[in-house]
């Protein structure tokens, strides 16, 4: 689609959130245009097929929260295929490399810590003195590199970067999906109805004028209303500008800093040595350590998973890092034979992605309020959208979806409220 000269609601960004903003507008009879930078959309939920028969989620691959994910009903709608088994995180599929006596030793003190943190934050709630995960770790307890490894998966940092008020914050129903045709091919299709411009890299938004004025690769158009839904890094370095300047916004993204995951699909050979859906992890006491999912969905392949400053450190190392470093250590857990039955298909690489520079947003400690800072409209005209607006479902997919639909409901009702 060409760029209009002007509409009513410009939305930047066609990821989740400005897919969820564009359908609800879409019978709002106001003109929308989705300006995105990439040539496709889904943003950090991108589904490629690895190999003919692999499917592979690059970024987003879990419904988390499945009983109050919106994305759930709208698979169901569009008759994509939701695959219920449990995910293995906690389970391992080999004795050999983290013995099961040590697994539940592990656990425990696993589950302590996030007791621990849960207590904290409930005592600091209301004095709204934060503080780093970190803290509570236990001093001396052997299990904590390998704690922190799990935060470098589920918060793309290290515990220090953590703050315990949005930990708390983060609401998590323990049901876990995944959308067998992939999570970013339900995105896509969700997006098909959508106006798109493509290829459309927004520099500049002008908010000085009587119409807001955008500034884009393609041209400049102008518009009643803007809802900005880029990630908070692209925020935090002004990437994309405002004029006037909106250094709260700037403020809240600094303090909501996307941390790093990172993925890799190995093909296996034999595959059917390892068990469906099963988890790899050693006991390696390292928090620069991969966890593996072998099998997923039952195809031939194992992904491998890798978070915080290692998986940086790996995308530093240039392209087949992941992969290379994914194959030393399944093949120190389940022996030499299986270097030759493994060979790297992808890898993921969002700390380079120029349109992302990140994986998924956490607040650093003394910033849970950056939040709702970040999501509140500025002069009735721009709204703000993004996984890392999110009250409680940030760094989700359906989190920026429902994001996305909450903005444009502020966008209307203030049209509502001015006519
Ligand atoms: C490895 C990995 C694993 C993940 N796993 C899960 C998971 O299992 N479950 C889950 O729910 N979530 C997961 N996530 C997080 C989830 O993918 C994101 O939270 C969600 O997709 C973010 O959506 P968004 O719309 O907020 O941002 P984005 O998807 O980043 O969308 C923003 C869009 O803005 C565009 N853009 C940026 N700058 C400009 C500009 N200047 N002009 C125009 N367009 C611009 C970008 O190209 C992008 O399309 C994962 C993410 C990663 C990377």
């Amino acid at each position: 689609m060409s760029l209009p000269s002007e509409v009513d609601v410009a939305i930047i960004g066609a990821g989740a959130a400005g897919l969820g903003a564009a359908r609800a507008l879409e019978n709002s009879g106001l003109s929308v245009i989705l300006l995105e930078a990439r040539d496709r959309v889904g943003g950090r939920g991108h589904t490629i097929m690895a190999a003919p028969n692999i499917t592979f989620d690059l970024g987003c691959g879990w419904l988390h929260s499945a009983d109050k994910n919106s994305f759930v009903e709208i698979a169901q709608q569009l008759n994509f295929e939701i695959d219920k088994t449990r995910p293995p995180w906690r389970e391992q599929a080999y004795d050999e490399a983290f013995p099961l006596k040590e697994r539940v030793d592990f656990t425990e003190a696993l589950d302590a810590f996030y007791d621990r943190v849960e207590e904290a934050a409930r005592k600091i709630a209301k004095s709204g003195r934060d503080s780093a995960a970190s803290a509570y770790l236990e001093p001396g307890n052997r299990w904590n590199p390998m704690i922190d490894a799990i935060s470098t998966y589920v918060n793309g940092c290290e515990l220090d970067q953590v703050s315990i008020l949005d930990t708390e914050a983060y609401e998590d129903t323990e049901i876990n999906w995944r959308v067998r045709q992939g999570y970013g091919a339900l995105m896509t299709a969700y997006g098909a109805p959508c106006p798109l411009a493509f290829s459309c890299n927004v520099t500049l938004i002008d908010h000085s004028g009587k119409r807001v004025r955008i500034e884009t690769s393609l041209g400049a158009l102008t518009a009643s209303k803007v809802i900005v839904t880029v990630p908070t890094n692209l925020m935090a370095d002004e990437s994309i500008r405002f004029h006037p300047a909106l250094q709260a916004k700037v403020d809240a993204a600094r303090g909501l800093p996307l941390g790093l995951a990172d993925k890799v699909m190995l093909a296996l050979d034999e595959a059917e040595v390892l068990p469906k859906d099963g988890n790899l992890r050693g006991a390696t006491m390292r928090t620069k350590m991969g966890t593996y999912h072998l099998r997923p969905f039952g195809q031939p392949c194992i992904e491998g998973y890798f978070g915080g400053s290692f998986a940086r450190e790996l995308e530093d190392a240039g392209n087949g890092a992941l992969a290379a470093q994914s194959i030393d250590e399944i093949v120190a857990f389940l022996g030499n034979d299986f270097r030759r039955k493994l060979k790297p298909l992808s890898e993921s690489r969002w700390a380079h992605d120029p349109f992302a520079r990140g994986s998924y947003s956490h607040a650093l400690p003394g910033h849970a309020g950056a939040r709702a800072v970040l999501a509140a409209p500025v002069d009735g005209r721009l709204f703000f959208a993004g996984e890392a607006t999110s009250p409680n479902f940030f760094s989700t997919a359906h989190g920026a979806r429902d994001s996305g639909e909450r903005a444009a409901g502020e966008a209307i009702a203030k049209k509502r409220a001015q006519s």
